[in-house]
């Protein structure tokens, strides 16, 4: 027998099923027993022509309407459900983007020039950043007074369990030029990248740490002309520009002569702006040919070898490249900054 108050009692024992329903599956049968094809729902809906004339659109539009609540029902049971995979999905919430990790900017800095050097024949090689005041200092023609071998410049580590006495952070990748001195025989054409340390005050141009790219050249005949060939095509590869360069003499222990290394600057060409401080020169390296003290603390003889020697700042180079105005950027980590390269 079919009549609205039957459909009204499947409802309210549908409805209390669901309730206690505790699974998908659960929900899934009950949807099956009273909406599925052969459920008590259509199957009352089949059997109107059964009825009265009088009743068929009653009881047609009760079991219709009652098909519709128990719809609902279920879903809304589902939803309820955590292990229903579909209902708790909200298609339209904006999407989790995966961040993809980088190399830091000067990471990527340091190895695009090194891939510069290596393209113009540059081996690499690499150094201790403990090391000795002889392979820091002494080797390089630092004299026993040198202002640069002072506390305030060098960090001296505290000498310790097992710690030989005497040991610092290197001050520069020079140190690298004498241990490879020591391992080969010329010629030799090396680049040595690397951190190197100074206990100087921290501001926008100064940081205690920072890297540094060595360069050197020994054989015979290698000439002040050569080094002028290598940084001038290093600067026009690297800044992808038509730069000229400038050399001022300068003093370094371990050259000589020795010079200081101005780039026209990559904003103005040399015009003057704010970048240059209206100087229209950008100050990159320091460089010169080894000095002979050097080559006979080795055991090259400075007769029959020359060569030459340059160190960049990886960090001024990179603030150039990419208008950095201030290096301690690169050490504080700040994703924004980080992010942009
Ligand atoms: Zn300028």
């Amino acid at each position: 027998m079919s009549s609205t108050s039957h459909i009204d009692q499947l409802l309210a024992e549908a409805g209390s099923a669901l309730k206690s329903a505790a699974t998908v599956s659960e929900v899934g049968e009950i949807n099956i027993r009273y909406l599925g094809r052969k459920g008590k729902l259509p199957e009352i809906l089949k059997s109107l022509k059964e009825l009265p004339a009088d009743q068929r659109k009653s009881v047609g539009a009760a079991a219709n309407k009652a098909k519709g609540k128990l719809g609902a029902l279920v879903a809304e049971r589902l939803g309820q459900l955590d292990e229903s995979p579909v209902s708790n999905l909200d298609y339209t919430l904006p999407g989790q983007s995966n961040r993809i990790g980088r190399p830091h900017v000067l990471s990527a800095t340091m190895a695009e020039m090194t891939a510069v050097f290596t393209r113009m024949g540059f081996a690499t090689a690499t150094g201790p950043e403990v090391e000795t005041d002889q392979y820091n200092f002494g080797s390089l023609n630092f004299p026993e007074d040198h202002p640069a071998r002072d506390m305030q410049d060098t960090f001296y580590l505290r000498q310790c369990d097992g710690l030989p006495a005497g040991l610092l952070l290197r001050t520069h990748t020079s140190n690298v030029q004498i241990r490879e001195f020591e391992k080969r025989t010329p010629p030799l054409k090396i680049i040595a990248p690397g951190k190197v340390f100074r206990h100087e005050a921290v501001s926008t141009r100064a940081y205690c740490v920072f890297h540094q790219i060595e360069g050197f050249q020994v054989g015979e005949n290698v000439t002040l002309g050569d080094l002028k060939g290598v940084l001038l095509a290093f600067c026009r590869e690297f800044f992808s520009t038509d730069v000229k360069l400038r050399f001022r003499p300068s003093f370094f222990p371990f050259t000589e002569p020795s010079a200081e290394v101005d780039m026209s600057c990559l904003l103005c060409d040399g015009a003057g702006c704010l970048l240059c401080k209206y100087d229209g020169w950008l100050e990159i390296l320091g460089c010169g040919m080894i000095d002979p003290n050097v080559m006979q603390a080795v055991g090259y003889d400075p007769e029959k070898l020359s060569g030459y020697a340059f160190g960049m700042g990886v960090e001024r180079v990179t603030m150039l490249k990419r208008r950095i105005t201030d290096i301690r950027l690169f050490y504080e980590n700040d994703l924004r900054f980080l992010r942009q390269f």
